[in-house]
């Protein structure tokens, strides 16, 4: 495994992987693995043979008061966690990298797929992640893209870009993976105090409250939004962002439960705010 924090010399090992007609897997992330971003990487390993992981806590998506500066860090143990699976390379740049002195340049997606749930309360949030991801996407020229369903907006919006703007590449979205007791697993969990990680399982659990109501011919988005959201308010430390059922196809709001559905919950558990969601064809 070769680690680099230079994107010239990063570009340069890819061409030569390139040349040798190696299909290349990317997994962009902004590091402190846990089971969701290696299972992203298992997949890549899967499906291409040469895998790049990138670890960077992107500035340009954190919004101010947000937790950028105490984004959990461990590189060692990330890097170890990659040669582990068999990651090829690991670019792990630093910000003046990146976004060197007078650098000006955004990608935005303006559609109302970005000004819905986590649009609406972070704003400037998908601007900073279509941003980031065209940079890394043209250093690395990927064949396939693997990214978590659990970020199911992210996907939607960059599934967007890549096709709006006609890129050379393929998203592969990636199922969520989970906690025993259901809680999505997400690198901010380690915010959570024991209360609040007792707390936090409502969201997962407003999600299974969804799928049966849904399994007894509930269709009324409203309704079930209202049983899911009592649900949530049971924790204490529980305040609700959004709880959302949407068009999966636009992530517009919808009033019958029909077709192809996202469910999405995001809600502040105390000081750490965490997101859930659940697919599902009616
Ligand atoms: P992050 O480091 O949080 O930016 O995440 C990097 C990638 O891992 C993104 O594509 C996320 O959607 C994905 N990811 C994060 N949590 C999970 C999870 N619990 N299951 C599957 N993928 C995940």
């Amino acid at each position: 495994m070769q680690v680099f924090n230079e994107i010239n010399a990063l570009k340069q090992a890819l061409s030569s992987e390139r040349k040798e007609g190696k299909k290349i897997g990317f997994v962009p992330t902004m590091g402190f693995f846990h089971e969701g971003h290696l299972s992203l990487m298992k997949q890549a390993k899967n499906e291409t043979n040469c895998v790049v992981v990138s670890i960077f806590v992107n500035p340009t998506q954190f919004g101010p008061g947000e937790d950028f500066e105490s984004y959990p860090r461990d590189l060692n143990r990330d890097l170890k966690l990659c040669e582990d699976v068999g990651v090829n390379y690991v670019f792990t740049p630093d910000v003046s990298e990146m976004y060197p002195t007078g650098y000006s340049t955004y990608v935005e997606c303006e559609g109302g797929i970005t000004k819905t749930l986590c649009g609406a309360s972070r704003p400037g949030h998908f601007k900073g992640v279509t941003s980031v991801v065209n940079k890394l996407f043209n250093i690395v020229e990927p064949d396939l893209a693997f990214f978590g369903q659990k970020d199911a907006q992210q996907v939607a919006v960059l599934e967007k870009m890549v096709r709006d703007l006609n890129m050379n590449l393929k998203i592969i979205p990636c199922p969520i993976k989970r906690e025993n007791d259901g809680l999505a697993m997400s690198s901010r969990n380690v915010y959570l105090n024991e209360d609040e990680r007792k707390d936090a399982l409502v969201l997962s659990q407003s999600l299974k409250i969804a799928s049966e109501l849904i399994a007894n011919g509930e269709t009324d988005a409203k309704s079930i939004i209202d049983q899911m959201k009592s649900h949530i308010m049971t924790a204490s430390s529980a305040v609700i962002d959004y709880v959302q059922i949407v068009d999966n196809s636009d992530l517009s709001d919808i009033d019958t439960v029909k077709g192809e559905v996202l469910f999405a919950v995001a809600v502040r558990i105390g000081r750490t705010r965490l997101i859930d969601n659940m697919r599902m064809t009616i």
